[in-house]
Formats: C-alpha cells, structure tokens, sequence
C-alpha cells in the first residue's frame, strides 16, 4: 500500500528529497531524508570574532571558550574590513585547533560588510574545510574588485564569487546578520528589498539571523536605532506577518530560526552556546553534514537554554503525512484540514514555567496571524486542526515558544518554516 521513492537530483546533494505516496490519496511531502530525525543533533553558533578583528581572544583562546560553553561546531567570521581577518597563518591556527579539538567541528568564514552598504550591513559567509582557501579568497578579490561597481551590483558580484569554484556553493552557507540593528528609516523596509534583491535568481542568502548577538548588552543585540529586537529578536523575525513571512509568503525558502553569540567580549556578550543556540538535525555529523542541515531548514533556536527539545510537524489531517520545518506537504486533491503539532520539552531551570505556544501562518486567511495557546508547566505540546481557508495555492505556518513572564525579553525559541501547497 505504500510506495517510497527516494530522488537524488544530481547537482543537489543536499535536498534529497523524500517522496512518499499512499495509494488513493495525492498527499505528497518533499523534505530532506533526515527531517524530523534527531540521530545527528549539533549545537551550532555561526558567529564569533577573534583578535583577527575586533574580538578580544585569540583563535586558540575562542576555540577554548566554545568548548567549554558546549558548541558542538562553531564557526570564526572575522570582519571583512580587517586586513589580516583572512589569512593563510590564521586558516593554519584553526586547522590545529581541529586537530586539538577533534569532537568540535571549527569552521573559518568571513563576515562580508555589503559594499553597497560601504559595509553597515553584514553577511557570514561559511564554508567547509575543504573549500575554505579557494571559497573565501574568491570571495575577498570579488570584494575589492567590486569597488568600481554601481551600487546594488558590487553586492551581488561578491555573492555570487562563490560559484566560480565548482562545487562550492553545495559547501557553503550565508546568513545574513543583525538584519534591522543599523536600519534607520522604519517603512523603508531595506531587509526585504535586499533579500528579494540579493536571491533574485539564486538563493545566495541561506537565511537571516533572527536573533542577533550582544544579547549581554544593555541595548539587546546593540541594536540603537529605532527599531529594537522585540523579546530578544529581531523584528524581521519577531513580527507577525513582518519581512520574514513576507518573503514565506512569496515562496522565499529562507530561514530566520538562527541565534548565536556575535561572540567579541566578555561585557557584551554571552559565551557561544551559552545562551543563544541553533539546534541543526544534519543527515551527518560532519562538516559537510551541519551546511546541509542548515541548507535545508532542518534546526531551530533558543535563548538562554529554554528548551531540552523542540518539535513542530504538520500532517495532513486525512492521511497521517508527516512534515518538517524546511518541508513541503502537497495536498492537492486531499481534504485541505492540516493537523498542526508544537512540542517543547522545558530545561529543567524552566519546569515550572508557563509557556505560550504561538502558530504563525497565512494559512487560515490571507493575512498572517497568529493563534497562541498558554500551556501550565505539567503540559508540553499542542495539537491544532486547521482548515485552510486561504486561495492562494499555497501557504506556510512556523512557530514559536515564549516563556511567559512579566519582564521584558522574555526568552523564546524560533522553529523554521512548514510550507503548504494545495
Ligand atoms: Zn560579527
């Protein structure tokens, strides 16, 4: 009664892609083999600065700091704009620090200032072990040979550097960081004219950091304009129906479920994996295991260790089929009801809390909304029935999990994206 097939597109090692159909029914999922396996969990920060920049430690002493915080991978993204950020003597101190630390994976990257931002505005750009020399140094010679360019076009000349050595882009990841923490003109909306700009053609932005570092700070993220993070995130991510859903909304497989520490100092900053954590399932435990993970959309965020697990899937409510963030359900000729599941197991300083569960979607009506559930400490998930009631053809639904409480930024955590077609 059940078919599997399994399609590998040549070029694509990453998005395998699962297809699973019950004879009588179209329901369709199209998620990567590992979605919703937790077998390869890594505790992943992005973003940490060394004294290559402006980070106050050395590669050894940062690489120290992360072991003993618990990452279990982490990558060094020095600033651009430094001279010695990239170089051959730094890429050897990371390559002994992997062999001092062979439980951790240490990635070397680089944090792009935008050229046409004169760089107020900053990418991570990671890659693997292997691509690291030739993948960063294309990167740096697009960057300054970008600078007889017109504007918009330097940026998208950098990116796409990426692709002149073969193989590449399948190994590398960029995320784009502290979205909102520079933008000055509220209704300008610069994120999304830049994302919509930047993935025109080519998905060159893995996703958006949802939470920004400096989360120690007094101003959260150092964000000092008048956009401020709301409950530690930034608004892109935090507003219901904000820049993010917009590009959901349009199709964008982008994802926003990323925190990490920005890690320069001890006063502004928390360790990495101290406090901000991304949560990635990955087919392997390896390098190239953790940028597929990441690619397709399979991890989640938290804040100040919320959560020991977090689990949200949609099936369609007819036929049991399961998907997971990064996934897609089609439901084409199937009754349109999804059955919506949002678990989170409390760490143990929060078991006595009250968590609100929060269901983001379009797909009730054309707006995104949001539908919240208040759940006493004894209670760890929710289980919703949800007519599709939109036209469009498509629509997708995330989730978030807030710890209730009466002070300002409250700790939370961010799953990716469930899409809809139908
Ligand atoms: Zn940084």
């Amino acid at each position: 009664m059940l078919s599997l097939a399994f399609i590998l597109p040549a070029a694509l090692f990453f998005s395998i892609v699962f297809v699973l159909n019950i004879t009588g029914s179209k329901v369709e999922v199209e998620q990567v083999y590992w979605a919703g396996s937790k077998a390869n969990r890594i505790i992943f920060d992005h973003h940490a600065h060394t004294n290559y920049s402006d980070g106050e430690k050395s590669v050894e002493e940062i690489t120290e700091l992360v072991y003993i915080k618990g990452c279990d991978a982490f990558s060094i993204t020095d600033h651009s704009q430094n001279p010695q950020s990239f170089s051959e003597t730094k890429l050897n101190e990371i390559a002994a620090m992997r062999e001092k630390y062979p439980v951790m994976l240490i990635f070397a990257g680089i944090e792009l200032g935008m050229p046409s931002y004169e760089g107020r505005e900053h990418v991570n750009i990671i890659t693997t072990p292997e691509f690291e020399r030739k993948t960063l140094v294309a990167v740096m010679s697009a960057l300054q040979s970008s600078s007889t360019m017109r504007k918009k076009e330097r940026d998208l000349h950098v990116l796409s550097a990426i692709n002149l050595i073969k193989d590449s882009r399948e190994n590398t990841i960029a995320i784009y960081n502290h979205p909102s923490r520079k933008d000055v003109n509220k209704g300008k909306n610069e994120n999304y004219s830049d994302i919509a700009y930047w993935n025109q053609d080519i998905d060159y932005i893995t996703a958006i950091a949802g939470a920004p570092g400096h989360q120690n700070k007094v101003q959260i993220g150092s964000y000092e304009t008048e956009i401020i993070p709301i409950d530690r995130w930034d608004p892109i991510v935090a507003s219901v129906g904000g820049t993010w859903d917009k590009l959901l909304a349009e199709g964008h497989k982008i994802w926003g479920a990323i925190a990490s520490s920005d890690y320069h100092n001890d006063s502004m900053d928390y360790g990495p994996c101290e406090f901000s954590r991304i949560h990635v399932d990955a087919p392997t435990k390896d390098y190239s295991g953790l940028i597929n993970g990441i690619k397709a959309g399979s991890f989640w965020a938290d804040h100040g260790k919320l959560l020991r697990d977090y689990e949200f899937s949609v099936e369609s409510e007819e036929d049991g089929v399961r998907v997971y963030p990064g996934g897609t359900i089609n439901l084409e000729g199937s009754k349109r009801v999804l059955a919506v599941d949002i678990s989170g197991i409390r760490s143990e300083s929060y078991k006595t809390d009250f968590l609100r569960f929060d269901l983001i979607t379009n797909c009730s009506n054309d707006e995104v909304s949001v539908r919240s559930t208040l759940l006493p400490p004894e209670e760890s998930s929710v289980s919703l029935l949800l007519p599709i009631m939109d036209q469009d053809g498509a629509c997708f639904l995330r989730s978030r999990i807030v710890r209730e409480s009466l002070e300002d930024n409250k700790l939370s955590a961010y799953s990716n994206p469930v899409f809809v077609v139908y």
